[in-house]
């Protein structure tokens, strides 16, 4: 730190300059997180820049807007109307999904202690999760049973799940929008067989859908898919408001059926309007604006609005899934149709000369940022790419990419990726 005051112009400026050696975000296809929003969402967040999250005294109206928030996301995703869905934001499906964990933790001690039996070796069932299921269950020491992806599948399959649950699960983990390949889980079926093992063992196995890119288009692109809460055995589900929400980044939201599965030791009071209001948090302080832009998103595009937004984005994945077919290396994964607006793909397995690493370093050049990586688990040889399309990733754009990649996998094809030989330079 400099011992003396200086100009914010010039400290600024220089920070702006610094920052430009950061990849450009909208060209960065990898993140399923926000990367454009309407000057009308700049202007609250800036109007919200003082309000603490945590102080529902002070800020009883942002505190009230959270409400509405939860309110409208537990409707979206079909709570029952008889039961009393509870919820809260977070700074993102991370923390919502150990709140989520923690909740279903708690009720599986409660039960085996009441049982007279033992309650120190807890497990979670899941696919190929994200990590912060990983951080959950090494935070909170749970044993996380990951089964592993199958040959050709693209997240957990249901046959694979009974044999992993015991009296020991404190619930199964779903996925909708699996981070790798960008495909649902089926969280009805795999509800179908928990109920199997119901009958055939008496265990009773929640379901908590990490639906944090998949909680914000399923319910505008696949409504007649049933993953939410008409699926009676699915008791908590995660999103992030900051991904597919189409929210600013900083917030996550987590709903609970009903109160019953929020465990009331997990809930702290604050104060609010001379009473208490009960939080359920990892974070104490927390900023307001993304919570009230999340808001704003909801009031100002309504569902139609979200609608035409993500079917944009899945009519321009889909277009992008047939044109990278045709460019004859690669095996689509996921073609970006059924699931998420994005699309995931390997190069042949016969395929030789370049790995998706060199194409990834390729297309840097022109500053896309198409990062490839090893599928988890089992699969951990094959290495894939996915390009996720969101608001603000249009048609055009992608089939500029489109028009690079053909040009790069040329340069690859022709082993001519380094420098051109060019005559030095002379005066
Ligand atoms: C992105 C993601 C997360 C983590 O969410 P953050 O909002 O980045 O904390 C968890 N699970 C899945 C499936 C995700 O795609």
């Amino acid at each position: 730190m400099p011992e003396r005051i200086a100009d914010p112009r010039a400290v600024s400026e220089m920070i702006r300059a610094e920052l430009l050696l950061d990849g450009n975000a909208a060209q960065n296809l990898a993140t399923f997180c926000t990367t454009w929003v309407e000057d009308e969402v700049r202007r609250l967040m800036d109007a919200c820049v003082a309000k603490n999250m945590i102080d529902k005294d002070e800020y009883p109206q942002t505190a009230e807007i959270e409400a509405r928030c939860v309110r409208i996301l537990a409707d979206l995703w079909n709570a029952p109307l008889e039961t009393t869905a509870v919820g809260c934001s977070t700074t993102g499906s991370s923390e919502a999904a150990m709140l989520g964990g923690l909740a279903m933790k708690w009720r599986w001690r409660q039960r085996r202690l009441k049982e007279g039996r033992p309650a120190d070796r807890p497990n979670l069932v899941c696919g190929p999760v994200q990590v912060c299921w990983e951080k959950f269950a090494r935070y909170f020491d749970v044993e996380l049973r990951q089964i592993p992806l199958e040959a050709g599948a693209t997240g957990l399959r249901p046959h694979q799940v009974a044999e992993h649950v015991d009296e020991n699960t404190i619930g199964v983990v779903a996925i909708l929008g699996v981070t790798f390949t960008c495909d649902y889980e089926p969280v009805a079926a795999i509800s179908a067989e928990l109920d199997r093992v119901q009958e055939a063992t008496g265990l009773d196995v929640p379901i908590h859908v990490d639906a944090a890119s998949g909680g914000f288009v399923a319910p505008f692109l696949h409504p007649g898919l049933e993953w939410d809460f008409r699926v009676p055995r699915v008791v908590s589900v995660n999103a992030s408001g900051h991904k597919y929400g189409l929210a600013p980044l900083g917030v996550g939201w987590a709903v609970w059926r009903d109160a019953e599965y929020l465990p009331a030791d997990l809930v702290f009071s604050v104060d609010y309007l001379g009473g208490d209001m009960p939080t359920f948090a990892l974070n104490f302080s927390r900023p307001g604006g993304e919570v009230v832009a999340q808001y704003y998103l909801f009031q100002r595009l309504g569902r139609e609005g979200y609608r035409r937004v993500q079917e944009a984005c899945a009519e321009t994945a889909r277009w992008l899934g047939e044109q990278i077919s045709a460019l004859g290396p690669f095996d689509l994964l996921y073609d970006g149709r059924g699931a998420l607006p994005a699309v995931s793909y390997r190069l042949k397995p016969d395929h030789t000369g370049f790995t998706l690493y060199d194409l990834t370093e390729q297309l840097r050049v022109r500053g896309w940022q198409v990062p490839s990586y090893p599928l988890p688990a089992d699969r951990g040889d094959t290495v894939v790419q996915r390009v996720l399309i969101r608001h603000g990733v249009g048609r055009d754009e992608v089939s500029l990419l489109v028009e690079d990649m053909k040009r790069c996998l040329e340069r690859l094809a022709s082993g001519s990726t380094g420098a051109p030989h060019r005559p030095s330079f002379h005066h």
